[in-house]
Parts: structure tokens; C-alpha cells; sequence
């Protein structure tokens, strides 16, 4: 077994073994880019790393053999020693792009006798003295945990008291004190830099597979499902310098606009810096137009790299350069990451340019990344000054309390308030934070800042580089002009525009994106399952209906039957008295064939299922604490014992449960109180009468909820058959009448329902409760997230569905449903009925439809081509 590849050997088909960058660099390299030369250890020997706590054997001898190669082949010497000094860059680098989360060592090689060596070939003592206290600083915090604020501290006053603004401006004898002061600070944390160049690079190797198992690079994985197992290969890659001075430089650039999507290249350059310089957008950028007026000829052999590279992926690429001296190097390139909005106009504008086919647009867009596009954004007419302007690096609008620490933007979400998180700059550190905040925002950095990047892998808004603000994170403030903002105060950000206001400003909802529908035409033409809505209301039903669902699969009719209609329900429930039960009966009849002509209006021409009601009964009856209360209360004030507040107590203690959910719901609350539902039944074949009398086309189907045996389905459908012939006793109409399967008994005996029902909807919410015995109403707040972090479960039940569990009881159940009954059209209704890799799911066990809520009805259609496509290549989108 190998452990060592030199670039020349890679090729993008082995992602597995040399992770995303080695492969990268193997492809450019082959492509005959001007690439610095390297190697790359596999993620086979990170792997046996993280076993046994060491490299495998073999693995030095390899990596020495390796040095020795591009020792020949650059004609430099790894250690020196006459000949111009072979420094080395050390980077993670795994199947899954992880940016920042992992370990990178720059500089490697260098000792007290190397920087003489360095100085001498560049020709300036400053250049090899800046380049020795970075290897220091970088070596001591990622190697040797050494904390970085003390390096920062020696900068940040060598920099004062030269009175300047950054690092380029120390002169050689300033980044000489640096040197050695760094060196005092590993050695009173009692660590030591090893002076030998293979001891170093032994070390820093090391770090990078450990890095694997940092919290950060943890914590990146959950947020983006990404395997624990798969391990990190580490590039080992000749130092090309961009900071040589104004003759060099470095950047990151994107081949395509990777937050519109427009078809423009997008850079950040810095001069005089190394990469590290632009990734913690720690100085100010130029732009690609900066970099062409400084230097036409590197920046149109950029633009000749960047086309080369995007018709060869295909895709957009993010590529990282350096020009050294004049030369420009690509150090690195990926499928560049992009905004939901940018996946979308980059798949269809490929498509439109032949450089890709639909098939491969529709399978390029994560389909999860949908909702992001109906972000908010700030209402135009706001007319609110904005406090301060930065980049906009990442799309949408947020409002919240400015919080200045991770740990407590953890804190503050816990408790259901809405942050922004604010920092100077954002580091890997500050992962958790970002993940808890509605929106992020620096002061320093650009657009492929840590911030932005990580912010739009997120899908959350952000704005960094807004430099006009005095963030003081210390203190928890923020000040701009003689404006203050403390921790707690409202800020918004807007991360399309870059604008930041003090307070809470109007947001409006997400403007459409004009390629997404085009893109979903497609889809439509690749998927063979249906989409429907889960809607209540007739404008959630239109919306549904705009966004391109096919019908309504699931319209829960409970809140139909709160607010100001709650008295008319207790007193149907409380009254045996046909006097006053009757016209409560009779109103409440009356407002629900309102409802439902909504619904079959907004849905004219398309299936609309009503589902009758599913709550448990005393849901409709004031609480028995409150009752309790109000009763002491008027005991307490003297007043005489009220007989209305009795008797709600004793319909209260007669219905009461332990286990609602596992109690009076669904069809036994109809089979108990047959008016309920015999009500609902009336009410919608009269809104079906009308419409039809209005000249419209209605399709209603009726469902029954929580059915456990086929005798409960055929109790309620003989009801309802009654009803049609009542309502429609002249022609016979079709009105199909089906159930909600979501007990596994109801799963189990499909067959048996099957021969009584037109349709099955599985109601995966409550067949993942039974089917886990774990209430889903508790699950959140009890040990399921603990489950979840531990990976006890692989993942939220709730969210996505079990496919080893629930998923065989919805496959069991489908296929002995449709035996039973051939014409038998079954779909999902449950929260999985929106969520991806269930939809996937659903496709292969042959259900008929997905009914998802509105917003994830375009989630629903391309997950549901994408399917059919046999599985999605969203490899940038995030
Ligand atoms: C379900 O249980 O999956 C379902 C759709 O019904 P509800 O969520 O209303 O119980
Ligand atoms: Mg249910």
C-alpha cells in the first residue's frame, strides 16, 4: 500500500484517497497549469493515524523519498545548505471541502541558518525574516497550541510604535524582533520548534491529521452531514512567495460571480501577503479590476486559467493564486461554493450554454438550498439609513440582538432570541456561534473571508469588512460615528446590499430567482412523483399552487375549529340539549363550507384532501388550572360559585387523559362524537356543490386520521357514502374517501384498510412517534439531541425519515396496500414529505406523491427529479 502521491499522479477520481485538493492539484498539474510542486499523503494513512495514534509504517521513508523528488525537481534543497532553501507549505485536505476547519502550515524548512539562505535568494532580509516569524507563529498555534493572541499582541505593537497601519509596512529589523519574541512565547508556553526541516514537517503532518478530530472540523461535519470516518490527506507543496513585495501578491478568485451567479469572474487580491492574508480577512482587498490595472499581464493569464478550469469541471471554480514576483501560480482549485441563488442561475445558465445538460442543472442544485432563496430581505421603502456599509457576503436580511461572543450567541438563541452575531473577524472558532445566530457581521475581511464563506455554506445572511465599525468585543459594543450599540440591542444586517442599521427594520419576504423556474420546468419533465401541498388556507393553497404544487395532500382542518369558533365547539361538546347543540352545529357547518370552497377554489381542477379532525377532544376545553383558578379566584372575592365554570370542569375531568396523543384523536373522536365529523363531511360536499355550481372543477377527497383497523375506516366511509347521496341524490359523484396511515398497526394491516380506502397518506409524523414510542412533541426538548450529538441516531426521525424502521412499515405498507387495491394512489403527508433524502426514499418504494408545506414545494419537485435522476451532485452548493 501507498501513502504518497505526487501531484503529477492525481486526478479529480480520487477524491476518496487524496481528498478534494490533492485531487485538484493532481488535475491542474495534468492540465500543464503552472502548479508548485508536491505531494499528497492519503486519507488511508490519516485514517491509520487516527487508529493507532501514529502514521502507518512506511509512511517517513515514503515522505522522505517524496522531498527527495522535489528537491531534484525544483533544484533547491529542503533544510538549505547551500542551495537556495526548498520551503514547503503542510494543508489538510479532505473528500469534502471543509474551509477552515482543519490545519495548514506555511513556511516549513526554515531555521535560524535557512533565513540567511532565504534572505540572500530574495534579495531582501526583510522578506526571509517575515517569512520565519509566520512559519513561528503558525508552527506554535497549530502545532504546538500555543495561543495566537500573543503573537498577535507583539505585531499589533511593533506596528504601533512604528506608527503604521499593517504587518507589510514593518520594516526587516521589526519582523527580526518579531522572530525572536515568538520564539520566547512557544518557549515560556515550554514548547520548542524543531530546528530540523524533516522533524518539523514530521510534526506538522501530524497536526493536520489530528486536526481531523478538532471540535471545529467536528462540528462542521454535523452542520453538513458529513461522515466522521473518511479522514483528511495532507498536501505537501513547494512555497511559492507573495510577499516578496509590490511585485507579489496573492488571492482567491471565482470563475463565475459566487453569490449572484452572473456570469463575471470574482477575486480578492492582496499585494505583498500570503494566502492567510485574504482567507482571515485580516487587511482590505483589491479587486480583479485593481489587480489588471497594477498588473495587466498576470491578470489575463488569470482569466485564461479561470476559463481553462471552468471548462474543464464544468462548474464554477474557486481558485486560490500567488504571484511571485511577477509569475502567477495557481496554488489550488475547487467546485467553487455558491449561494442558493448563484446554484440556481449557475445551473441554468451552463445548461443555456451548452456547458452542461439539464440533466446534469437539475442534479447540480442542492435541493435543500431552495428555502434559502425565500430569505428576507430589507423592504425597499424601509427608507432607514444604514449605520454603516460592508461587503455583501452572503444573501438575505436578519434582525436580532447584537452579540459579541460565540458562546453567547449559543446562549441567547437557546432561550428563542434572535442574534446577530458581531466580530471582528470570524475564526473556526466561532462555528457554534454562527450556527446558533440569524445573520453574521465583521468589521474586517472580504468575501472569502472565513465569514462569508462559512455564512453562505449556512445559508445565512452576512455582511464582514463593514470597517467603519469600532467593534470592541471585549466590552460587548459596537460604535459607529457617536453611535453606540451594546450587547442586546437590535441590529439589522442586509447581506445583498452590505448595509447595516441600528434597530429593527420592515423585512420582506424573498423576491424570486427568474432561472429557478426554469430550472423546475426541468425537473418536472425528469420526476415521476407527484408533489402536493400541505395547506390549511386558501392563500397558502394559492401559494402552494404558484410554486408549482399539484393539489392539495393534506388540509388539517383542526384550526378551523379554534379561535372565536372554540365556544361553538364546547357547546356542541358540552350540550346534550338538541336546542342549543343543534344551531352551534348548524353555524359551525355553515363556516366550514366557507373554508373548504376556499380551499376548492384556489385548488380548482386539482385533488384537495380535507382530512377531518385529528385533535384530541379536550384540546377544544379550557385548561383545568385555569379553571381551578378562576374558580378560588371568585371564592376569594366573595362572589357565588359560578355553574358555567363547574360544568366546563366536569366535561374538562371527563375527557382529561394521560396520553392525549395516545388517546381520544383522530377517527375514535369521530366514532365517539359522529356530529364532529358528520359536520365537517356536510360541510365540505356542500362547498364541492357550490363550486361546481359556480362552474368550477372540484376534486375533493375526504381522509380519515389515525385509523388502526379497517372497521373504524368502514364505520366513518359508510357516514360519509350516506352524506353524498344526501348532498348529491341525483348523480353520482366522485369523492374520493381514503385514510391517514400513521399507526404501525394501520401499516401492517394495509392490506386489509386497503379493500375500504381509495387512498393511503402516510402520516409520518405520528408513524415515526409510535413506531419510536418517542413523543414528538417532547422529543427536542428531551434526550433526543443528546441521541443526535452522540450519534446514537444517525439522524432526526422527525426530519428525515427512518428508513430501516418507519421507512419499511411506508414500504410494507404501500406495496400490500396497492396489491390489495390496484387503483390504490398513496402519497406522504408527514414533515418528510419536504425533506430530501425522504423524498429520495419515497421515489424508490413507489409512492405516488410527496405533499410538502408550501415554501418546500420547489424543495419537493427537484428532490423529487433528482430521485429519479438516481441522486443529486450538488458538490458546491451550499
Ligand atoms: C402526520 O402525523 O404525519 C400528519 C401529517 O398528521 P399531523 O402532523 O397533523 O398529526
Ligand atoms: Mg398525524
Amino acid at each position: 500500500m501507498r501513502y504518497v502521491y505526487d501531484f503529477a499522479e492525481g486526478s479529480n477520481d480520487q477524491k476518496d484517497l487524496l481528498g478534494g485538493k490533492g485531487a485538484g492539484l493532481g488535475e491542474m498539474t495534468n492540465l500543464g497549469l503552472r502548479v508548485p510542486p508536491g505531494f499528497t499523503i492519503t486519507t488511508e494513512a490519516c485514517r491509520v493515524f487516527m487508529e493507532n495514534g501514529e502514521g502507518p509504517e512506511g509512511l517517513w521513508e515514503e515522505i522522505a523519498g517524496a522531498i527527495g523528488r522535489l528537491e531534484e525537481s525544483c533544484g533547491r534543497s529542503f533544510g538549505g545548505g547551500g542551495k537556495t532553501p526548498l520551503l514547503v507549505s503542510v494543508r489538510s485536505g479532505a473528500k469534502f471541502s471543509m474551509p477552515g476547519m482543519m490545519d495548514t502550515i506555511l513556511n516549513l524548512g526554515i531555521n535560524d541558518v535557512v533565513v540567511k539562505e532565504i534572505a540572500e535568494w530574495a534579495g531582501r532580509e526583510r522578506v526571509s525574516w517575515d517569512v520565519y516569524r509566520r512559519f513561528l507563529q503558525m508552527f506554535g498555534k497549530v502545532v504546538l497550541n500555543v495561543p495566537g493572541e500573543g503573537f498577535e499582541e507583539v505585531l499589533t505593537e511593533l506596528r504601533q510604535t512604528r506608527g503604521v497601519e499593517t504587518d507589510a509596512e514593518l520594516t526587516a529589523g521589526d519582523l527580526e524582533t518579531a522572530t525572536g519574541r515568538f520564539r520566547s512565547i512557544i518557549e515560556e508556553a515550554g514548547q520548542s520548534v524543531p530546528t530540523e526541516p524533516m522533524e518539523q514537517l514530521r510534526a506538522a503532518v501530524n497536526a493536520v491529521f489530528s486536526s481531523w478530530g478538532n471540535r471545529r472540523a467536528v462540528d462542521y461535519r454535523r452542520l453538513h452531514d458529513i461522515p466522521g470516518d473518511l479522514g483528511t490527506a495532507c498536501n505537501v507543496q513547494t512555497m511559492v512567495f507573495g510577499d516578496l513585495g509590490e511585485d507579489s501578491g496573492t488571492g482567491v478568485c471565482f470563475t463565475r460571480d459566487p453569490s449572484s451567479g452572473e456570469p463575471n469572474p470574482y477575486g480578492d487580491y492582496l499585494v505583498n501577503a500570503q494566502g492567510e492574508d485574504v482567507v482571515a480577512g485580516a487587511r482590505n482587498t483589491l479587486s480583479l479590476a485593481d489587480l489588471e490595472d497594477k498588473r495587466p499581464g498576470v491578470h489575463a493569464e488569470l482569466l485564461g486559467v479561470m476559463h481553462t478550469l471552468e471548462n474543464h469541471y464544468r462548474d464554477m471554480c474557486d481558485i486560490e493564486f500567488t504571484v511571485e514576483n511577477g509569475t502567477l501560480w495557481i496554488l489550488q482549485t475547487r467546485v467553487g461554493k455558491r449561494t442558493a441563488r448563484a446554484a440556481v442561475r449557475l445551473a441554468v445558465d451552463m445548461a443555456n450554454e451548452g456547458l452542461i445538460d439539464r440533466r446534469q442543472a437539475v442534479l447540480r442544485v442542492d435541493p435543500a438550498v431552495l428555502e434559502q432563496l425565500q430569505r428576507p430581505t430589507i423592504a425597499e421603502d424601509a427608507g432607514i439609513e444604514p449605520l454603516a456599509h460592508g461587503v455583501a457576503a452572503s444573501p438575505g436580511a436578519a434582525s436580532g440582538e447584537a452579540v459579541f461572543d460565540a458562546d453567547r450567541a449559543v446562549e441567547r438563541a437557546g432561550q428563542d432570541v434572535a442574534v446577530v452575531l458581531v466580530r471582528h473577524e470570524t475564526t473556526p472558532d466561532d462555528i457554534h456561534g454562527m450556527a446558533a445566530a440569524q445573520g453574521i457581521l465583521t468589521s474586517r475581511g472580504g468575501k472569502t473571508s472565513h465569514a462569508a464563506v462559512v455564512a453562505r455554506g449556512m445559508g445565512k445572511p452576512a455582511v464582514t469588512g463593514a470597517s467603519a465599525l469600532n467593534v470592541d468585543e471585549g466590552s460587548s459594543l459596537l460604535t459607529v460615528g457617536d453611535v453606540t450599540i451594546n450587547e442586546g440591542q437590535v441590529i439589522t444586517i442586509d447581506g445583498t446590499s452590505g448595509n447595516v442599521f441600528g434597530g429593527e427594520v420592515p423585512l420582506e419576504p424573498a423576491s424570486e430567482t427568474p432561472q429557478l423556474e426554469m430550472l423546475l420546468t426541468w425537473a418536472d419533465e425528469f420526476r415521476t412523483l407527484g408533489v402536493r401541498a400541505n395547506a390549511d388556507t386558501p392563500s397558502d393553497a394559492a401559494r402552494a399552487r404558484e410554486a408549482g404544487a399539484e393539489g392539495i395532500g393534506l388540509a388539517r382542518t383542526e384550526h378551523m375549529f379554534m379561535g372565536e369558533r372554540l365556544a361553538i365547539v364546547q357547546q356542541i361538546i358540552l350540550n346534550e340539549d338538541p336546542e342549543v347543540r343543534d344551531p352551534a352545529l348548524e353555524r359551525l357547518r355553515a363556516q366550514q363550507t366557507e373554508d373548504f370552497e376556499g380551499l376548492l377554489e384556489a385548488m380548482d381542477g386539482l385533488p384537495v384532501i380535507i382530512r377531518l379532525l385529528d385533535p384530541p377532544l379536550h384540546e377544544f376545553l379550557p385548561s383545568r388550572l385555569e379553571l381551578e383558578r378562576e374558580r378560588r379566584q371568585r371564592a376569594e372575592k366573595g362572589q357565588a360559585p359560578d355553574d358555567r365554570i363547574a360544568e366546563l370542569e366536569r366535561a374538562v375531568a371527563k375527557w382529561e387523559e394521560t396520553n392525549p396523543m395516545l388517546g381520544l384523536r383522530g377517527v375514535r373522536l369521530g366514532l365517539l362524537v359522529p356530529e364532529l365529523y358528520r359536520i365537517q363531511v356536510q360541510a365540505a360536499l356542500q362547498a364541492m356543490k357550490r363550486r361546481r355550481q359556480a362552474g368550477g372543477d372540484p376534486h375533493l377527497e375526504i381522509m380519515v386520521p389515525l385509523v388502526s383497523t379497517a372497521e373504524e375506516l368502514r364505520r366513518v366511509r359508510s357516514t360519509i357514502e350516506a352524506e353524498i347521496a344526501d348532498v348529491f341524490p341525483d348523480e353520482a359523484v366522485e369523492v374520493p374517501v381514503g385514510t391517514m396511515i400513521e399507526l404501525p398497526r394501520a401499516a401492517l394491516l394495509a392490506g386489509e384498510i386497503a379493500g375500504v380506502a381509495d387512498f393511503f397518506s402516510f402520516g409520518t409524523n405520528d408513524l415515526t412517534q409510535t413506531t419510536y414510542g418517542l413523543s414528538r412533541d417532547d422529543a427536542d426538548r428531551s434526550f433526543l439531541p443528546f441521541f443526535l450529538e452522540q450519534g446514537i441516531y444517525p439522524s432526526n426521525p422527525f426530519q428525515t425519515m427512518d428508513e430501516h424502521g418507519v421507512g419499511r412499515l411506508v414500504e410494507m405498507g404501500t406495496a400490500a396496500g396497492k396489491e390489495a387495491n390496484p387503483s390504490l394512489e398513496v402519497g406522504v403527508c408527514g414533515e418528510h414529505g419536504g425533506d430530501p433524502a425522504s423524498i429520495a426514499l419515497c421515489h424508490r418504494m413507489g409512492l405516488d406523491y410527496v405533499s410538502a408545506s408550501p415554501p418546500r414545494i420547489p424543495v419537493a419537485r427537484l428532490a423529487a427529479a433528482q430521485a429519479a435522476l438516481g441522486g443529486g451532485d450538488s458538490a458546491g452548493s451550499v
